[in-house]
């Protein structure tokens, strides 16, 4: 192998490792984790050596940034959304994701369910928790979480998979817990009323490189990792980049 596939094999490795690591300290099966490895700002040449050594799930935050990058990798990859979704992007998305994980307004999930219900589709979502109730991070609020799935879990066109969250950034990945412990408790309370209008919700995205292990112990079924598995991006998204 070269150097850089060898390198991106073992990092996928040591990624896959910890999950299955806190999963069981957890006692949890690691095969209840899916590894949603996030692409963004790398180019498919520093992509495929990753596909490469077995990850077949990728996420990407920008729709535009997907739509350039898809063609060039390989059919087998599951397409995950894990960015802002602007509403004139929403065909596209629906094209190239499987799941979106951040749908964060009412307005934005109803839209994306007219369109797919228009297709005689279901789209499956996951409604994205603004659980640090930070101004700068898109999301429901924790008091607004219970009505809008309520309402949600009957527009039509929607399949409603579960919440998602983005951890506030702190020093000590244990600082966490208590978020990804709440959101687990909202996904908990809103299951019977959500599964009971015909919804899976079965998941919980959450988890990044720098606290993925916390949360695979807080039962998240989904971690997005991007770092650990690709390296340091060249530069960190602003806001105005970080939109779908
Ligand atoms: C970039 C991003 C990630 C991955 O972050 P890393 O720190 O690179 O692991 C996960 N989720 C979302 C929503 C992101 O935008």
């Amino acid at each position: 192998m070269a150097p850089a596939a060898q390198d991106a094999a073992g990092r996928l490795a040591a990624v896959r490792q910890r999950i299955a690591d806190a999963a069981r300290r957890a006692g949890r099966s690691p095969s209840e984790v899916t590894l949603v490895a996030i692409s963004k700002t790398f180019t498919p040449e520093q992509i495929l050596p990753v596909v490469q050594a077995g990850a077949n799930v990728l996420g990407e935050n920008r729709v535009q940034e997907a739509e350039e990058k898809v063609g060039h990798l390989p059919s087998s990859i599951t397409w995950h959304l894990v960015g802002h979704l602007q509403r004139n992007k929403i065909n596209k998305a629906r094209e190239l994701f499987a799941l979106i994980h951040s749908v964060d307004s009412v307005a934005l999930g109803e839209a994306i369910g007219k369109r797919a219900e228009r297709d005689g589709k279901r789209m499956p979502v996951l409604l994205q928790v603004n659980v640090a109730e930070k101004e700068t991070q898109f999301g429901f609020g924790e008091g607004e979480i219970a009505e809008a799935a309520a309402h949600l879990a009957r527009a039509p066109g929607l399949q409603l998979e579960g919440l998602m969250c983005i951890a506030p950034e702190v020093e000590d990945a244990e600082q966490t817990r208590p978020y990804f412990r709440r959101l687990a408790a909202l996904h908990r309370d809103l299951a019977a009323r959500v599964r009971d209008a015909g919804h899976p919700w079965q998941h919980l995205s959450m988890g990044m490189t720098n606290d993925f292990p916390v949360a695979v112990e807080e039962g998240a079924t989904l971690v997005r990792v991007g770092r650990a598995i690709f390296g340091e991006r060249a530069a960190a998204p602003t806001a105005a980049t970080a939109q779908g």
